[in-house]
């Protein structure tokens, strides 16, 4: 009996960042490869933290979904999962005891040599007449220069495409390192060139910044001394399944018997206490669930008496509709209170363990272990101590910027902040739906909301708040932006009024140029001279 965690980095802004990993658990769910499949993110829910504790089996594998190795892939993802292990994984993975479960760490499944298979195939979906005598391939990779590994996938792809003598020319270029993109024109000598980004998503660099710096028209584009053919991310391929269960299987090789495991003795008493309850009738958050003729039906409780509900069969159908609220506003946070109402779900035993799992992630095993006195919390500190990049800005937060952060965010959560040093008394397993531990501050929500609050807080950056509260607006509102530098005269005054203005955007943390019509620059003129003059 095997478990299957499939990594993902997710997105506590964009609720598409980790539905790739969802369509991919999926599918290997079908193949019935493992017996269970589970997704773990670095900013959704079931963190990783959580997520091992989530696994149903003594026997774990985890492959992180990355295309490459990096940071991610040797530094964070072993980190936060307890593996320790630091730095460059081997090809043989690692193999860890934790908490009574085996588990198999691999290498991201984009390092697999199968690899280089389907980016020949996405070539040849790009390109239909491909021939070794005229046509040149071009791997688009992101590269980076803090970590050597992370295109060394890159070349090895370009390796082994080359072995294979289908392309009389295969080349690889870079976003981030060189040799840069900008540069292809020089290098090839076929006439025809397909282009294929090295990325496991469609996104704003396969969508956006990879046409226009290549001055891309669209699937095809005619240059002076080539004919361009670009093709889509290699990451979004169907085959993609059989690399992960190579992956997968070649991880299953590791153990020292590769039998599998066992139930695992926690999870099976936990969740037999929830299935317990449920046969009685039973509320955990906002849901209300109700046995019915040997299955169980799972409803929000605010819908509990109505009959005119959309109907669900399925976990996934739960998990789709829960990931937004009414407004149709994205959810990182499972445990807030805008579950959206409407719908109701009728499913097995099997099933209503995975609907509970996606509607509140890790939610039964945190409580269960509470109850017992075994949940471990995790201060603030060494919470917002692990927080690096933009988020390490948390970090600056003093006592009462966090009580702050608390009132304005987890009041409005079903979850009690422990981590806060708040008590809870009892638990949804006995008999209060809201009693729900937080044992350590979840990673979807908080950095975010911490980063702002402390930009906004402390009186260093106040003027950058004052900026960010400025442009904001324009920054949500496409189209708008126009606007920008205008409001910047009004308010400041300047006197030279440039046609542009290059900022960075609080948002997307990226430079973005503002703009407005020409003839808005005379009328803005005249207003600073006589501005200045008076
Ligand atoms: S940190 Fe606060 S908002 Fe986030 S899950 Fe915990 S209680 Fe809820």
């Amino acid at each position: 009996m095997r478990t299957l965690i499939l990594i993902g980095h997710g997105s506590h802004l964009n609720p598409d960042s980790g539905v790739a990993v969802y369509e991919y658990a999926d599918l290997i769910r079908k193949t019935g490869l493992f017996d269970e499949v589970l997704e773990g993110y670095w900013k959704e829910e079931p963190s990783l933290r959580q997520v091992l504790r989530c696994a149903k089996y003594t026997d774990v594998t985890v492959i992180p979904m990355f295309i490459s190795e990096g940071y991610f892939t040797e530094n964070v993802i072993p980190r936060e999962m307890g593996l320790g292990h630091q730095g460059p994984v081997p090809k043989e993975g690692i193999v860890r005891q934790i908490g009574g479960r085996t588990v198999r760490y691999t290498l991201p499944y984009g390092v697999h040599p199968s690899m280089s298979e389907l980016i020949v195939a996405r070539a040849h979906e790009a390109c239909a007449d491909i021939s070794s005598q005229d046509t040149g391939l071009f791997i688009i990779g992101h590269g980076t220069t803090r970590n050597k590994n992370s295109s060394r996938v890159v070349f090895e792809n370009r390796d082994r495409i080359r072995e294979m003598g289908v392309f009389g020319q295969v080349e690889v270029f870079f976003l981030d390192q060189e040799p840069k993109i900008s540069g292809w024109q020089d290098v090839f000598k076929t006439p025809k060139v397909v282009m294929i980004p090295f990325f496991t998503a469609e996104g704003w660099h396969t969508q956006e910044t990879i046409p226009e710096d290549l001055g891309l028209e669209g699937q095809v584009t005619i240059f002076p001394q080539h004919t361009a053919f670009y093709g889509m991310p290699v990451g979004t391929h169907p085959k993609i399944t059989e690399v992960i269960a190579h992956v997968a299987e070649e991880a299953h090789g590791l153990g020292a018997n590769g039998d599998g495991g066992d139930l695992e003795p926690e999870q099976k008493k936990t969740w037999n206490e929830v299935l317990e309850r449920a046969r009685a009738g039973f509320r955990i958050g906002e849901i209300q669930i109700t046995p019915i003729a040997g299955l169980f039906e799972m409803r929000p409780i605010l819908d509990v008496g109505r009959d005119d509900l959309e109907k669900l069969a399925t976990p996934e159908g739960v998990r789709h509709k829960v990931r937004r609220d009414d407004s149709g506003t994205y959810r990182p946070v499972h445990t807030l209170r805008n579950l959206p109402r409407g719908w109701v779900a009728l499913l097995g035993e099997q099933d209503l363990a995975r609907a509970i799992h996606y509607l509140y992630p890790a939610v039964v095993e945190e409580a269960f272990a509470f109850e017992k006195g075994e949940q471990h919390v995790t201060p603030w500190a060494s919470s917002a101590g692990r927080q690096t990049g933009i988020y390490g800005l948390v970090q600056q937060a003093n006592e009462e910027e966090v009580a702050e952060m608390v009132r304005k965010t987890c009041s409005s959560c079903l979850k009690t902040p422990l981590w806060h040093g708040q008590t809870l008394e009892k638990t949804f397993f006995q008999g209060v739906p809201g009693g729900i531990p937080c044992p350590k501050r979840v990673p979807s929500w908080w950095p975010s909301c911490a980063m702002w609050w402390v930009n906004g807080s402390s009186a260093r950056n106040r003027k950058r708040q004052q900026r960010i509260d400025l442009l904001e607006p324009f920054e949500l509102k496409k189209g708008a932006p126009h606007g920008a530098p205008f409001l910047l005269e009004m308010l400041y005054g300047f006197r030279l009024i440039p046609l542009s203005a290059t900022l960075r955007t609080p948002l997307h943390n990226q430079n973005r140029t503002f703009s407005y019509p020409l003839r808005w620059k005379y009328p803005l003129i005249l207003y600073g001279y006589f501005r200045n003059l008076y």
